[in-house]
Parts: C-alpha cells; sequence; structure tokens
C-alpha cells in the first residue's frame, strides 16, 4: 500500500498545469485524490509527477450562465450540493452530489475528477448524460465541448486525449426556458452501504406537457454496464405517454437493452443487477410524479 515515488507539483492557472503535462507522458493530475490515491497505493498507476489542479482559481467555481451552469472541474461534489442557485433551479442535481459518498469524500472529491475517472459505478456521468451536459476540455493545441453522450467511452475510459484538462461542466437549466415548470428531474441509487457508491443509479429527466404527456425523456444508468448509458429504448417507450406508475413500469422492462453487458462482482451478480436495474428505474420515474 506504498505508492512508487513520485514528484508533486502544484499548478496555479490551466496554462501552467497543461505546461507541466506537455513535457511529460507519465505525468497525471492530481484532484480531490480519491480515486488517484488508492490506485497509486495499490500500483496500478505509477505516475513520475502528480500536476495539483485543486487549488486552481480558474477551475474552482459554479456559474449561472442562463441557459445553463457552469461548473469548474475542481468543484468538489459538497460544493455542488451545498450551492444555492444550483439547490434552487437543478435540486436534483445538487441532492446527487450530496449522496456521493461521504462528508469526507464530498469535501475532497471533485466533478472533473470523477467524470475523468469514469468508475462505471461513479454517479456523476449519469446525472450528466440525463441531464444532457457537456464537458469543456482544454488541451495544448485550444479547447473543445464535447457531449456527455460521446464523453464516457469504455470502462474507467473516456473522450481525453493525452494532455488535456477537464476545465469546465456545462448543465442545462430548463428554468430558463419557456416553460420552466415542465421539467420532472430526479436521479436514485441503491448504494452499497459502505462506501455509498451505486449499485446501480438512475438518472431520469422528462418534459411534460400541461395535460402530463411526456414530451421528452433522458434516463440514463450508472452501475450496470461497463460505463454509463442512455437506455434510449425506456426513453422511446416515455414519449408520448402520460406519467404514471403503470407508464413507468412498462418503459423499465427496457432499462438494460442498450447495455452492452451487465456487470458482475462479489456485491451483484449479473441477475441481482439487472433486476435492480428494473426496480431503481421505475422508484426514479414514479418518482418524478412527486417532486
Ligand atoms: C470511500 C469512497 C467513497 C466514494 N463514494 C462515491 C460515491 O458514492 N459516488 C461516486 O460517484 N463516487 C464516489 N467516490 C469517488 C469520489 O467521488 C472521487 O472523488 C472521484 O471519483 C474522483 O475525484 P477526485 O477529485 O478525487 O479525482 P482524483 O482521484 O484526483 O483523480 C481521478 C482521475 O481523474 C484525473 N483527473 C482529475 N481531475 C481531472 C481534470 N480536471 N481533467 C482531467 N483529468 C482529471 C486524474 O488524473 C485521475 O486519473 C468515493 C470515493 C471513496 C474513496
Amino acid at each position: 500500500m506504498i505508492p512508487a515515488s513520485f514528484d508533486y507539483k502544484r499548478a496555479s492557472s490551466v496554462a501552467e498545469a497543461l505546461d507541466i503535462l506537455k513535457g511529460d507522458g507519465d505525468a497525471k493530475i492530481l484532484a480531490g485524490g480519491h480515486s488517484l490515491i488508492p490506485a497509486m497505493k495499490l500500483r496500478l498507476s505509477q505516475p513520475s509527477v502528480l500536476v495539483d489542479i485543486a487549488k486552481i482559481p480558474e477551475l474552482n467555481f459554479i456559474r449561472d450562465r442562463g441557459k445553463y451552469f457552469a461548473i469548474g472541474a475542481a468543484t468538489t461534489h459538497g460544493a455542488v450540493a451545498a450551492h444555492k442557485s444550483v439547490n434552487a433551479k437543478l435540486w436534483w442535481v445538487a441532492n446527487a452530489a450530496s449522496m456521493i459518498g461521504d462528508v469526507q469524500v464530498r469535501n475532497a472529491g471533485t466533478i472533473g475528477g470523477a467524470i475523468a475517472h469514469a468508475d462505471p459505478a461513479s454517479d456523476w456521468p449519469a446525472v450528466l448524460l440525463a441531464a444532457n451536459a457537456s464537458i469543456k476540455v482544454e488541451g495544448t493545441n485550444g479547447s473543445r465541448v464535447i457531449a456527455a453522450q460521446d464523453f464516457f467511452t469504455g470502462f474507467f475510459m473516456t473522450a481525453l486525449e493525452e494532455g488535456e484538462i477537464i476545465t469546465e461542466i456545462h448543465i442545462p437549466d430548463p428554468t430558463s426556458s419557456d416553460t420552466p415548470d415542465s421539467w420532472r428531474s430526479t436521479y436514485q441509487k441503491f448504494a452499497q452501504p459502505a462506501s455509498r457508491f451505486a449499485i446501480v443509479g438512475c438518472a431520469v429527466n422528462l418534459q411534460l406537457s400541461a395535460d402530463g404527456t411526456i414530451e421528452q425523456a433522458y434516463v440514463a444508468f450508472n452501475g450496470v454496464d461497463s460505463k454509463a448509458y442512455r437506455a434510449t429504448s425506456v426513453e422511446e417507450a416515455l414519449v408520448g405517454r402520460t406519467l404514471s406508475d403503470e407508464t413507468a413500469a412498462g418503459a423499465c422492462d427496457g432499462a438494460t437493452a442498450q447495455a452492452e453487458l451487465i456487470m458482475s462482482d462479489h456485491y451483484a451478480d449479473e441477475v441481482y443487477r439487472e433486476h435492480l436495474a428494473k426496480v431503481i428505474c421505475k422508484r426514479a420515474i414514479s418518482a418524478c410524479m412527486y417532486d
């Protein structure tokens, strides 16, 4: 449980961090350290140098930009959970952040670190997929914005290229639309009781017409497949129907249709996890009737 030796550099700006990363292919970004440090202790990761970005001011912010919230990559889960405007306008996102780990994890772990790590059980990927979020990254050749849908590419894998840093996460704010009250959203998870990591998590974001018909549906899962995914079968089964327990039950039969595989570990085998995906899916859609 002792990491291999490494250097440590604290960057004071994104430009400085990019500069250090550019010169060394084995350098690694350090944010909250809650995933990277354990991996280093197990020698699964042996970086030559850690580039600490946790205190870079331009990565530590939450801004309401009208149509979307911009959250700096080094913002902790706890800061998102406690943010007044996020709670007022995207309460389900704040609520999801408040469910991550324990106080210590939430006070050190960052949104950028969580999505760069892309643990299939991590909560943020499903929330960002259902929220239609996008991710801004910067590299030495400039910046680009990647849709969450294209960001999570596999088991602990993302669309990030070598030397790139996640700088901002953009989450659309439906309350800025012409029909601010038409959206119903939630994130529900069945958590492992010690770590609070999701065994299965489901994020649901629905737009309803005045008569309660579902006009748009975004449903995403974590903890099921080797990466978070949008459950388009569930989404298609919801659109055009009235939001009800019966609608939820019918739609959630397709909860794992888009999963490429169902994970199995000592917490939950494949059969149990597949069943749980349907249960949590129904619970999440039903919760949208009351939220
Ligand atoms: C006991 C425990 C319980 C937990 N429970 C949960 C839970 O319930 N739900 C959940 O979702 N997570 C949980 N986590 C994980 C936690 O949320 C981590 O904080 C998160 O996965 C990683 O964020 P970090 O800031 O600590 O990143 P780090 O560990 O510092 O980095 C993780 C990886 O991301 C890279 N990275 C970091 N920031 C950036 C960036 N801006 N751009 C590019 N690459 C970057 C690093 O190089 C590294 O490869 C738990 C962790 C622990 C230890």
